[in-house]
């Protein structure tokens, strides 16, 4: 094994996932020379397995059905998707799981590129074990980023290290659609990627324990919506379906259910959670627990870990698994990062610029299925369990001018909470055909806490969707006015 002289550097960083890079050009920018470690290809899981290659699956799904929806054009789109143009777009769309324009950008950006697994190594330091059995010890001047994001959870349902089952991973990057695929799990990745599937031409069945429904972090009518757009697609949805073995035979996979039943299908995808990637990380070498989530304050510092030399940004802390929002951490981290270094103010208050306060306040997420969903901030279950007093206010949004426009037989469903101690709006959730590009209204309104006397002035293009957001404060107007009325004699 080559052992080279320990570098330093001021800031190290573990894990080129999008939300690594934006810690180390964050860093890079502020001055700080920066370096940054990568197992397997830079862009993470996002790029390659995640993000950029599912949308790319849904994106002619969702455009087909919107299409469809339409008079005069559902007959030209009434065929079957073209599978071999939607995989090579998908490969496309994955940059041909291929980091070299990474590579040309951190190489813009200053930031040092060391390929290899990174773990700690006690404080600020960072053992690197290179592909080619070679080891590099990196030492931070100021912090240690950790950004390795996570993987796919699996349960240990019997057999399974026998069926070679599917994870986010090979659900994003097939070459092939498999006969009969099944699906375990009801959340997000479980109804986008049962969503593709379908379309492109397998018969999904989804299992789904308990009886909570699908999407259940979500307001309930998004579940039920999507439900039923699933269904209407043939995918068969089986709550109440709890897997208790599973084997493959003679290349099929066979699953027992608790009930008895028994079930077969060409593939099985786990699509039931998210472990983080702190297994094999060192993290003991320096007081904490391996195979933990990393608890961040504010400014993303891990609070178990004394004289904050310790961030962790992305899913790695568990504040909220979605890209944008980790890149929203490794912004402010970065900047943070560099104001100490520099011994300059850190404005950690609430919206400070160096706290991520949206993380708890305003955290939007798309689900790109048919119907979409779109929310951000509280639901009604979150905020009734924060004790926040707030107004629930619900708005069919098939009744909206702009929705029978978009598309014939339009169903959706809005939710507006108004805090009615600060007047302002705490969460919305918006389930329709088209609302994903909706959303960013609703995050400005609930991350800028404008006041719901204010949102009358901001006025909705009409024929657009956006009006539902009139509809909701006449509903919601309407309801305060019902109440300030005198009581009848
Ligand atoms: C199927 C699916 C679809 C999704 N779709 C969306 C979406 O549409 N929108 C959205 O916002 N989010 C989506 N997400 C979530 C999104 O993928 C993650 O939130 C995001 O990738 C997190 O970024 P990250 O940088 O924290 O971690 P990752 O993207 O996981 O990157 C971590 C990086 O660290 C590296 N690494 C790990 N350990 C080490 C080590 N010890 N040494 C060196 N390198 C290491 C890994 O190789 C990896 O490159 C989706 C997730 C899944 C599973």
């Amino acid at each position: 094994m080559t052992k080279e002289a320990p570098r330093t550097y001021d800031v190290v960083v573990i894990g080129a996932g999008p939300v690594g890079e934006n810690v180390a050009d964050q860093a890079s920018a502020a001055g700080l020379s920066t370096v940054i470690v990568e197992r397997e290809l830079l862009g993470g899981e996002c790029s390659y397995w995640a993000c950029e290659p599912s949308k790319a699956l849904l994106r002619p799904v969702l455009a087909r059905a919107d299409a469809r929806r339409v008079p005069g054009l559902r007959q030209a789109v009434a065929g079957p998707l073209d599978v071999e143009a939607v995989l090579a777009h998908r490969d496309k769309m994955s940059a041909y799981w291929n980091d070299e324009n990474q590579v040309d950008w951190l190489d813009a950006v200053s930031v040092d590129l060391i390929r290899g697994h990174g773990r700690l190594d006690g404080p600020r330091q960072v053992a690197v074990q290179t592909p080619d059995g070679g080891a590099v010890l990196l030492k931070a001047r100021h912090a240690v980023a950790i950004c390795t994001g996570t993987s796919a959870a699996l349960p240990d349902t019997p057999g399974l290290d026998t069926v070679r089952p599917w994870t986010s991973r090979e659900a994003t990057s097939a070459d092939h659609v498999p006969g009969r695929l099944a699906i375990v799990g009801g959340g997000v990745v479980a109804v986008e990627m049962a969503t593709a599937w379908q379309a492109l031409g397998a018969q999904v069945t989804m299992l789904v324990r308990g009886d909570a429904g699908l999407l259940p972090r979500m307001e309930p009518f998004a579940g039920e919506l999507v439900a039923d757009g699933l269904r209407e697609a043939g995918v068969d949805i089986r709550f109440g379906a709890s897997l208790t073995a599973v084997a493959r035979e003679d290349g099929e996979v066979r699953m027992t259910l608790a009930d008895g039943a028994e079930l077969v299908a060409d593939e099985i995808l786990f699509a039931t959670g998210r472990a983080p990637r702190t297994a094999d990380l060192g993290l003991e070498t320096v007081g904490l627990t391996a195979g933990d989530w990393l608890t961040v304050d504010d400014t993303g510092r891990v609070t178990a870990v004394a004289d904050g030399w310790l961030y962790a940004a992305g899913d790695v802390n568990h504040r909220a698994l979605l890209t944008h929002q980790g890149k929203y951490q490794a912004r402010i981290v970065g900047a943070a990062i560099g104001a100490r270094a520099k011994g300059e103010p850190v404005d950690d208050a609430r919206w400070g610029v160096h706290a991520t306060t949206a993380d708890g306040a305003a955290v939007p997420q798309v689900v790109f299925t048919d119907p979409e969903v779109a929310s951000v901030g509280l639901t009604t279950r979150e905020a009734d369990r924060a004790g926040r007093r707030v107004e629930v206010v619900d708005y069919d949004i098939a009744r909206v001018a702009g929705a029978h426009q978009y598309g014939e037989g339009y169903r959706g469903q809005a939710r507006m909470l108004v805090d009615v101690d600060r007047g302002t709006v705490a969460g919305v959730t918006f389930v329709g055909p088209g609302v994903g590009e909706l959303l960013h209204s609703a995050t400005v309104t609930v991350a800028g806490e404008v006041p719901v006397e204010r949102l009358w002035h901001a006025v909705p293009a009409f024929p657009t969707i956006s009006e539902v957001w009139l509809r909701l404060l006449e509903t919601y107007r309407g309801r305060q006015q019902d109440q300030m009325l005198p009581a009848e004699a």
